[in-house]
């Protein structure tokens, strides 16, 4: 019941639950042992006083004098307290008696046979032998009011509940002000809570009043404050240089990509030059070399000179041809590359299941040749833009077409499943697998570097597929990676969002228009 009052309430009903049951309990203490004193006192009074008359009787009853007897027993007559007095003589008769109430008077009581004392219906009976030389010759049987002691009781029980009744708002008042020593500084310090968790200002301090355990408290609390203070400045800190890094990162990154960009596609066109003149060039020498057939005339000598120099240029004319054909081929792969991020970027979900298809069956041409089983199952659907996913599983069924191995049939399997485990982020992983030459688990990562190629002369390709791969799958949000033994075949595995998700803010900025195709000048 306690449970959800507040602090001070709490105090104010612990503090009364103790102090008014004490109270009630040393009052109740209190007035049992009066009354127990008071029924004491009386008794003694009483037995006193009938002691007194008996030992007044003694002669006359000793000499059956009963005028004497009467006369001493009215005696009892003074003390107010006292109703009925009888005296019995030796044969336990009733020798003589007297009554304050004269109009009723009470029938004698049986006689006692030995001293005693009872209380009967507001009365005590009390009953003492008269003894003369230690020899009993009568009782005397006194009867007395209790009201008195009622009246008595009653008085000092009222008061006391008085006294009782006036203590319990005293008790609520010093509850009332005691309490606050505990609950003030509690309630200080959730205030300060309060206020920090409304508006975090870690920078509070709560003043410290005293050095007990709600001090030591305070000095946690502040304690903790400082270090939350420190921790979010360090935090502010490392925050700012992250933005600052990544918004160098994004800077380089861009400046990467159009130094790429610029590089690969200016230096296209004095590589065309180059490969057009090499090319004129050799026409010449082809048609020098004709010219040398016809100088029948000049010496042997001279002919072999002129055509081992012919020979030699021919030579270094083919080496700047492959040269200029590989270089193309590197600037067409940075060119691919940095186009990447220049691809539309409208992301969607995306029906798997029609996309694969689609690759499939622009793909169909190879697998029938290369007579591979391809299996493509019931995939999830992902979020992300089309046209770069398709990128992407295209490049990875081509690898796996073109990383057969030739001494078994090729199986080729694309599978997907929902990955339920994150529900803020719910993915997809897809799996491209083949039994195809395989990779050592030592290239496992270095395949997904730019012109990255294990077996560059027996295949053809630029080692920019799986770059290119990851480069998407990066914007994506997503993972890309492979598990792969030599001579048993690869899987790589593909995890993409399901939901939307926010994506690198890749600026679409616009390609310079191609130049065109530069001919050879003449
Ligand atoms: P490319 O195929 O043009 O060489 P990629 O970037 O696509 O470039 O691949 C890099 C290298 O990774 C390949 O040269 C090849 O050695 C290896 N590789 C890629 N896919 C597979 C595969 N499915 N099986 C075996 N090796 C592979």
């Amino acid at each position: 019941m306690l449970k959800n009052l507040s602090i001070k309430n709490k105090l104010i009903a612990i503090m009364l639950l103790v102090t008014i049951p004490s109270i009630v309990l040393g009052f109740s203490i209190v007035i049992v042992y009066d009354v127990l004193r008071l029924k004491k006192d009386m008794l003694k009074g009483t037995r006193l006083q009938a002691d007194l008359a008996g030992e007044a009787c003694v002669t006359a009853v000793s000499f059956q004098d009963r005028r004497g007897v009467e006369d001493i027993v009215k005696k009892l007559e003074t003390i107010p307290e006292i109703q009925n007095g009888f005296v019995f003589d030796a044969n336990n008769s009733v020798f003589a008696s007297w009554h304050k109430d004269k109009e009723h008077p009470l029938p004698a009581p049986p006689p006692p046979s030995k001293s005693f004392h009872q209380y009967k219906k507001n009365t005590l009976h009390v009953a003492l032998p008269i003894t003369y030389q230690d020899k009993t010759c009568g009782m005397i049987y006194v009867i007395v009011s209790t009201k008195p002691l009622a009246q008595n009781t009653r008085n000092r029980v009222i008061s006391l509940i008085l006294v009782m009744i006036g203590l319990i708002p005293l008790s609520y008042f010093l509850a009332l002000r005691l309490q606050g020593l505990i609950s003030q500084p509690i309630l200080k310090l959730a205030r300060v809570t309060e206020q920090i968790s409304v508006n975090p200002d870690y920078s509070l301090r709560v003043q410290k009043e005293g050095r007990d355990e709600i001090g030591i408290l305070y000095d946690g609390f502040n304690n903790m404050l400082e270090q939350i203070q420190l921790w979010e400045k360090k935090r502010d800190r490392a925050e700012a240089e992250q933005q600052r890094l990544l918004e160098e990162l994004a800077d380089k990154n861009h400046e990467l990509e159009q130094v790429i960009y610029v590089t690969s596609h200016d230096l296209r066109s004095p590589l065309v030059n180059l490969q057009g003149f090499s090319q004129e060039l050799g026409y010449s020498l082809n048609e020098l070399g004709n010219l040398v057939k016809t100088l029948e005339a000049a010496p042997p000598t001279t002919k072999e000179k002129f055509s081992a120099a012919l020979a030699d240029i021919f030579d270094s004319l083919k080496y700047i041809q492959s040269s200029t054909v590989k270089m193309d081929a590197l600037l067409s792969g940075l060119l691919k590359l940095s186009r990447v991020s220049r691809m539309d970027s409208t992301f969607e979900m995306i029906d798997m299941n029609r996309l694969l298809s689609e690759i499939a069956n622009g793909f169909e041409f190879q697998v029938k040749a290369a007579r591979v089983k391809l299996q493509v199952g019931n995939l999830p659907s992902c979020f992300g833009n089309e046209l770069q996913v398709n990128q992407v599983f295209s490049n990875l069924l081509n690898n796996a077409l073109k990383y057969l191995a030739p001494q078994r049939a090729g199986e080729i399997k694309i599978t997907g499943e929902e990955i339920k485990g994150n529900r803020n982020h719910p993915r997809v992983i897809y799996r491209v697998e083949d039994n195809g030459i395989g990779i050592s688990p030592e290239y496992h990562k270095k395949i997904f570097e730019i012109f990255s190629r294990l077996n560059p002369d027996d295949t053809e390709g630029e080692g920019l597929g799986l770059t290119i791969v990851n480069k998407i799958i990066a914007r994506h949000h997503g993972k890309v990676w492979v598990e792969s033994e030599p001579g048993k075949g690869s899987k790589f595995f593909i995890s993409l969002p399901t939901l939307p998700i926010p994506i690198s803010n890749t600026t679409n900025t616009a390609e310079p228009t191609t130049p065109p195709p530069v001919t050879p000048d003449r």
